[in-house]
């Protein structure tokens, strides 16, 4: 059984299914597009979809300073971050075995707000990167007032666990032979044709990294 680096993110049902391998996870974030970050506000939790971007061991945030997510992050209070990737439906022979497949990562920390220019830049350039790679290099860059009307946090990969499940449904041997159809229905997030913005007045064609964008 492998070791959680903390008490914290120790996977406790199905353990076989946990991993604390840097790389699992990283690969895991990386492929999600977003996340769900979970803070306590006055008291009360609440989770909150946005985008996020790893660079080495840091995972950074972005957004309008007025985000409440954002602004609470200035406190240094905790946060667990989640995401969740969707392999497929696992469609057992009794509905109680049914079950999903995935690749999911639980991650917890004390986050800060990104003050050097320098990081922050590089951080918004991760978060694009993260989105659509290629798109830095082609975007109009930002300006001075776009800067400092983005806020930028972050918080550090080092108590993280992942979760994964793979293969068909685990019914109960005598349900075996019943007459029931079970399997796996996979499923993967895939783009469908670009859609050129009707504003566009200029002749510019979708870049390759359009065209050919999938994720990983
Ligand atoms: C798509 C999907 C569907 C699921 N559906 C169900 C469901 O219907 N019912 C259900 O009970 N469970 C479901 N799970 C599993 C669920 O995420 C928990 O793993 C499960 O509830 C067991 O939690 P626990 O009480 O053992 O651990 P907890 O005490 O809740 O968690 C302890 C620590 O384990 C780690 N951990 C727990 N779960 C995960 C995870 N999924 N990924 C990464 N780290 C994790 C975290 O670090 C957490 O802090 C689903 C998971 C996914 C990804």
């Amino acid at each position: 059984m492998p070791d959680p680096p903390t008490p914290r993110v120790q996977v406790r049902r199905l353990p076989e299914r946990a991993s604390y391998d840097r790389d699992l996870i990283n690969s895991i974030l990386d492929e999600a597009l977003i996340c769900h970050v979970a803070f306590v506000h006055d008291g009360t939790p609440v989770a909150i979809p946005t985008i996020h971007a790893r660079v080495g061991d840091t995972l950074y945030f972005h957004g309008s300073p007025a985000s409440r997510m954002l602004r609470g992050m200035r406190s240094g209070e905790a946060i667990s971050v989640n995401v969740t990737l969707l392999d497929g439906l696992v469609i057992a022979r009794a509905a109680f075995h049914n079950s999903m497949n995935y690749r999911s990562v639980v991650l917890f920390g004390e986050p800060r707000i990104v003050e050097d220019p320098d990081e922050k830049w590089r951080a918004l350039e991760a978060v694009t990167e993260h989105v659509l790679p290629g798109r830095w290099a082609d975007s109009r860059p930002m300006t001075e007032k776009e800067m400092k009307g983005t806020l930028v946090a972050a918080v550090t990969i080092d108590e993280a666990s992942a979760k994964v499940r793979s293969g068909g449904p685990g019914d109960d041997a005598a349900d075996y032979e019943l007459p029931i159809w079970a399997g796996v229905i996979p499923l993967e997030l895939r783009p469908d044709d670009p859609i050129t913005d009707p504003r566009q007045t200029v002749d510019a064609p979708p870049p390759p990294y359009v065209g050919e964008y999938r994720r990983p």
